[in-house]
C-alpha cells in the first residue's frame, strides 16, 4: 500500500483517527516538522562526493538537533522508476504515512546547506497553505521562467491535498508513458529549461501555470528570506558576514566585561543592528544547485572548484555556529583542518 502507484484516499481521516489513538502527540501536532533528505544508493563517482555528503547530513542533523525538528535520511529507492530528482515523492508520501505526528514534511535537497543556525521557520505564516516553495511569483507567471521557483527545498503539509498534487506532479515523471511528451510540453512552456527531459521543478510550474484554480491559492511562493539561495550569488559574501558577525561579538564582549549588569541591553541593541541590516544577514540556506557534488558532473558554466571552495565555505560557515558553543572556531573559512580556540569566554545567552 506504500507503492506510489496506488494512491492514498481519505489520509485526513485516517490522520485524525490515529491521532485520536495517539493522544500523547495531539497537543503539539500542529507544528511537528520532519525534516526528509536523502541520497542515491550506491557509492558517489567523485572521490569527494562522499565525504561531502557526510558534512552536508552533519550540517541538517546540527539545525534539526538545534531547533528540536526530527530528521530521516533516506538513500534506498522507493520507486525503481523514480531515480534522481524524482526519488523525492515517493519518499515524501511515504514519510507522510509513516509519521502521521507531524504537521510538515520539510524536504531538502542533500545539496542544500542551513548557513544560519539561528533561523527558526515561520509556521504561523503558512498557517492557511500546504505547499511553501521558494519563489517570486512575476517570474513564474508573467515571465515563465524555469528558475521562477526552486524545487529542492520545500515544506508540504501532512495531508490529503498533498497525496493528490504529488500524484498529479509526478504524473509527469519518468514513471508516466507521457514521459517524454512532458519534457516537450514543459520546455515549449518555460524557455529558459536548459534539459529536455520532463523535471519536477518544470512540473510544479506547469501545475501553476496551467492548473492555478485547482491547486494555487494553497501553495505560497516565499520570497522574504532565502528558504533556499543560489550559491554563486552568496558563497562570496560569507566571509565578511562572518567578520562583522564576529565584531559585533567582540564589541558586545568588551561590553559585558566593563559593564556586566547591562548586558542583556547591550545584545538587544546589536541585535537590531544586524536585523536592521547595518550588518548583512545570514542567508538561511545555500542550495549548491548544479555542483553535483556525487558524481561531480557539475553544470559546465562554473568550475568543479568554485563549486568545492563554495561548500567548504558554507559548510564551515555554519558549523563556526555550532563550533562556538564547543568553545572553537575556523579562522579560515577555506581551510576545514585550522581550528581554534575562542578567543574569549564566550557568552551562552547570544
Ligand atoms: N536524491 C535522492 N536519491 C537519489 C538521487 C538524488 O534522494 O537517488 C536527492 C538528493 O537529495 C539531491 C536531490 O535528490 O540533492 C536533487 O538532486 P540535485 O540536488 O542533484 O539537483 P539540483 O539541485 O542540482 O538540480
Ligand atoms: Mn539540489
Amino acid at each position: 500500500s506504500y507503492s506510489i502507484d496506488r494512491p492514498v484516499k481519505n489520509w485526513d481521516q485516517k490522520r485524525k483517527q490515529w491521532l485520536k489513538h495517539h493522544t500523547h502527540f495531539a497537543e503539539s501536532t500542529n507544528n511537528r516538522v520532519l525534516i526528509v533528505t536523502g541520497s542515491q544508493p550506491s557509492v558517489c563517482r567523485n572521490p569527494t562526493g562522499d565525504h561531502l555528503h557526510l558534512r552536508l547530513f552533519k550540517n541538517k542533523v546540527d539545525y534539526s538537533r538545534i531547533h528540536g525538528h526530527e530528521i530521516f535520511y533516506n538513500n534506498a529507492l522507493f520507486h525503481p522508476q523514480m531515480p534522481g530528482f524524482w526519488a523525492k515523492y515517493p519518499l515524501i508520501r511515504s514519510a507522510m504515512l509513516a509519521h502521521p505526528e507531524v504537521e510538515w514534511v520539510w524536504w531538502v535537497d542533500s545539496d542544500a546547506v542551513f548557513t544560519d543556525m539561528e533561523f527558526k521557520l515561520p509556521l504561523e505564516k503558512y498557517e492557511r497553505f500546504n505547499l511553501v516553495v521558494h519563489g517570486w511569483s512575476n517570474l513564474v507567471y508573467d515571465n515563465k521562467s524555469w528558475t521562477s521557483l526552486n524545487a529542492g527545498v520545500f515544506l508540504i503539509r501532512n495531508c490529503q491535498w498533498s497525496m493528490e498534487i504529488m500524484e498529479r506532479w509526478t504524473s509527469m515523471g519518468p514513471k508516466s508513458p507521457d514521459y517524454e511528451k512532458w519534457g516537450k510540453t514543459q520546455k515549449s512552456l518555460l524557455k529558459d529549461k536548459l534539459y529536455p527531459e520532463s523535471d519536477d521543478q518544470s512540473a510544479l510550474i506547469y501545475l501553476l501555470l496551467k492548473e492555478r484554480e485547482k491547486w494555487g491559492e494553497k501553495i505560497f511562493l516565499e520570497s522574504d528570506y532565502n528558504f533556499e539561495g543560489y550559491w554563486l550569488g552568496l558563497v562570496n559574501d560569507l566571509d565578511d558576514i562572518s567578520k562583522s558577525y564576529i565584531e559585533i561579538e567582540q564589541k558586545v564582549e568588551i561590553l559585558r566585561r566593563r559593564h556586566a549588569e547591562k548586558v542583556s541591553e547591550y545584545y538587544g541593541l546589536l541585535r537590531e543592528e544586524y536585523v536592521n541590516g547595518i550588518v548583512k544577514r545570514r542567508p538561511f540556506v545555500v542550495h549548491f544547485t548544479g555542483c553535483e557534488p556525487c558524481s561531480g558532473e557539475f553544470n559546465p558554466t562554473y568550475t568543479w572548484e568554485a563549486c568545492w571552495n563554495g561548500m567548504q565555505r558554507a559548510l564551515n560557515f555554519a558549523d563556526n555556529q555550532v563550533l562556538r558553543r564547543f568553545g572553537f572556531f575556523r579562522p579560515d573559512l577555506l581551510n576545514s583542518s585550522l581550528l581554534l580556540p575562542l578567543p574569549f569566554d564566550f557568552p551562552l545567552v547570544w
